[in-house]
């Protein structure tokens, strides 16, 4: 029993130390390919050329049968196929394609949808739209279908991204409202920042200042957490638009001066440039006229005509200036320069703030006739804007609503998630809890087995126990009996032979009563030996009494069990007697019968003991057969 467990255990021990050794590396290898697939997955390493450093090193790590590993590895060399020329951009989406043919398993697969969503990103940013919109579509339908929260997350907000940056503001925030709840709910933080930058951006095109600066200081936020001050000064900028949207001047202006000196610090001059432009807009509003055209005579240094948004309010805000100051031909010619500007980028915004000032200097300088022009210009591009506004605003309505749909199905799909992944961590568990109870049921097995074997060996003994007999190990009565009853049977079914052979110690008595009972039983023993030995294996030896014995004898007849009978009596005669008791000597009579077709086996005994008592009668030591 302890020898089996204990090379039950020696053969787990030694499998685990065998492989010890080569795990050790296959660890520090597996180790190194997460840690580099957590960089591509978190998304913070901005440097593309470490990246596709790390991609190399990926390659070479992930064996080649390692089929699940590599299957990680396919959408990344899509993504990091490099993509800035229009030539580098076909190639990307020809390298798509391949990809999507080569591994074209059943799909919605999460590499397929991956694959998909990377081909639309090169689309998209190789000037294709439309073709971009429809792998989007498809991908984020297969995202949902396999219930992947990362893919739908990653084809929302890019979707989102590519309609708001289009004027679709409010499918825009259809698709990026719920990609935020997703990538917060995944702790992926980083893209939750590039998704919330351009939900607030979408706010802000949308003309929905207070919404972009609820999300636009969420963002700030989120930046400044993750030190990322120059996102953050961008954001601050953002801020100060809102601010000024709302009429809060103040809030504003100290929006724009963080901006200003961060970029100054920084020898950022265009940028520096910009932010005192914003800065000056504001100190127009708040009646700072001085401090402004001071603030834009320095920016002017840096501003060209190429930086045409820049330049355009640059011009604009010297128009205002020009105004108030009661120079109404100098506002008029910044207004045409300004004009120029935002007509090359058709921000009709800053158009309709060039019509109102031209208004308002037409009206100073009593030139009704060109002030009414003026309006009606303004008129007509605010006619223009608001028609837009409302369509939008329309359409917000469905997008509000849509989106809470929305979001409640993701909350759905989330709590889906959370199941899986706890089953996942059940199964985990039960794993090892399987492995201890497969030990368990090993050892109980080995256990029951070998009680199994003893209880076999046991019943074994008692069966001999109850066929034998104790002193002389042969056949007990009852069992010798037993075996001659089926031998009466066979002979009368084949129609064979059958003897017996009845043998009675001679004068036992007087052993038993000069010598002892030991030495009487030492004579019994013997008796049983010299008649077994001198008995072929088919024949049996049984002891039916106290000194009586009975040997059966199948397939032989009357005359050869007498032969058998008389070299039985004579061996006894001649054995060594001497050897239990000096003046010891013992003899038998023996009886010999066979079947006759008798109906009993009492018939046959009575003949048989009939022979032995005939023996007995003619003077021992001799054989008698009827
Ligand atoms: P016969 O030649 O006529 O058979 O004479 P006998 O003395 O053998 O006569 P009988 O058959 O009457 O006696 C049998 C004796 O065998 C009686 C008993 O004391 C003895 N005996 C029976 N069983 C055992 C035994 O197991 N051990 C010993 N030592 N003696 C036994
Ligand atoms: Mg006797
Ligand atoms: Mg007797």
């Amino acid at each position: 029993m302890h020898f089996v467990l204990a090379i039950f255990f020696f053969l787990s021990t030694f499998a685990t130390q065998a492989d010890a050794n080569g795990n050790q590396n296959d660890q520090n290898n597996q180790q190194r390919i997460d840690q580099l697939f957590d960089i591509f997955n978190e998304g913070e390493e901005g440097d593309l050329k470490k990246l596709a450093a790390y991609l190399i090193e990926l390659e070479t790590l992930i064996p080649p049968e390692d089929i699940k590993q590599q299957e990680k590895l396919i959408p990344l060399q899509c993504w990091y196929h490099p993509s800035e020329t229009s030539e580098e951009f076909k190639q990307a989406i020809k390298h798509a394609e391949d990809l999507m043919q080569l591994h074209q398993k059943s799909s919605p697969s999460a590499l397929h949808a991956d694959l998909l969503l990377c081909r639309a990103s090169h689309y998209q940013f190789s000037g294709n739209p439309q073709q971009a919109r429809l792998d989007y579509d498809v991908a984020i339908q297969e995202a949902y279908q396999i219930e992947n929260l990362r893919l739908i997350a990653d084809g929302r907000s890019m979707r989102g991204a590519m309609l708001s940056y289009e004027g679709d503001y409010t499918g825009a925030l259809e698709d990026l409202i719920p990609a935020q709840s997703i990538y917060e709910q995944l702790n992926l933080d980083y893209w939750a920042r590039v998704n919330l930058s351009e939900i607030a951006n979408s706010y802000r095109r949308f003309g929905d200042p207070l919404m972009a600066l609820n999300y636009q200081q969420k963002l700030e936020q989120a930046y400044l957490e993750n030190n990322q001050d120059m996102d953050a000064i961008y954001v601050n900028t953002q801020i100060g638009y809102s601010y000024e949207e709302l009429g809060k001047n103040e809030l504003a202006l100290e929006r724009f001066k963080k901006s200003y000196d961060y970029w100054l610090e920084k020898d950022k001059s265009i940028q520096t440039a910009g932010a005192a432009v914003d800065i000056a807009g504001i100190q127009l509003k708040l009646g700072q006229i001085d401090e402004a055209i001071e603030i834009l005579d320095n920016a002017e240094k840096t501003i060209t005509i190429e930086l045409d948004g820049l330049f355009s309010f640059m011009k604009l805000f010297r128009a205002q200036a020009a105004l108030l100051k009661q120079q109404p031909e100098e506002a008029l010619d910044y207004a045409t320069e300004a004009e120029m500007g935002f007509d090359v980028s058709n921000n009709e915004r800053g158009l309709s703030q060039v019509y109102t000032l031209r208004n308002k200097t037409y009206v100073f300088l009593e030139d009704y006739q060109s002030a009414h022009s003026a309006l009606t210009d303004y008129l007509a591009l605010h006619h223009k804007l608001d028609q837009k506004s409302l369509s939008s605003r329309n359409s917000e309505m469905r997008a509000r609503f849509n989106t809470d749909k929305i979001e409640s199905e993701n909350q759905t799909l989330q709590a889906l998630q959370r199941i899986k992944e706890q089953e996942l961590k059940t199964l985990e568990k039960n794993k090892e809890l399987q492995q201890v109870i497969i030990v368990l049921v090993a050892i109980i097995l080995i256990i029951m087995t070998l009680y199994a074997a003893k209880q076999v060996k046991r019943k074994q003994l008692f069966k001999n126990l109850a066929l034998t007999d104790e002193l002389t190990q042969l056949a007990n009565r009852r069992h010798t009996y037993n075996l001659a009853k089926s031998y009466i049977e066979q002979a009368r079914k084949d129609n064979t032979s059958f003897s017996l052979i009845s043998f009675d110690a001679d004068h036992f008595k007087k052993v038993n009563d000069t010598l002892g009972h030991d030495i009487g039983d030492k004579v019994l023993v013997q008796l049983a030996e010299v008649s077994r030995n001198l008995m072929r294996s088919s024949d049996t030896v049984g002891r039916v009494g106290g000194e009586e014995f009975l040997v059966l004898l199948p397939g032989a007849n009357k005359q050869q069990a007498q032969e058998i009978a008389e070299r039985l009596v004579s061996k006894i005669a001649n054995a060594n007697w001497q050897e239990i008791a000096p003046e010891l000597k013992q003899t038998i009579s023996a009886g010999v019968s066979q079947f006759a077709n008798d109906s009993h086996l009492e018939a046959l005994l009575l003949r048989v003991d009939n022979a032995l008592y005939q023996a007995k009668s003619a003077g021992r030591n001799c054989v008698k057969a009827v």
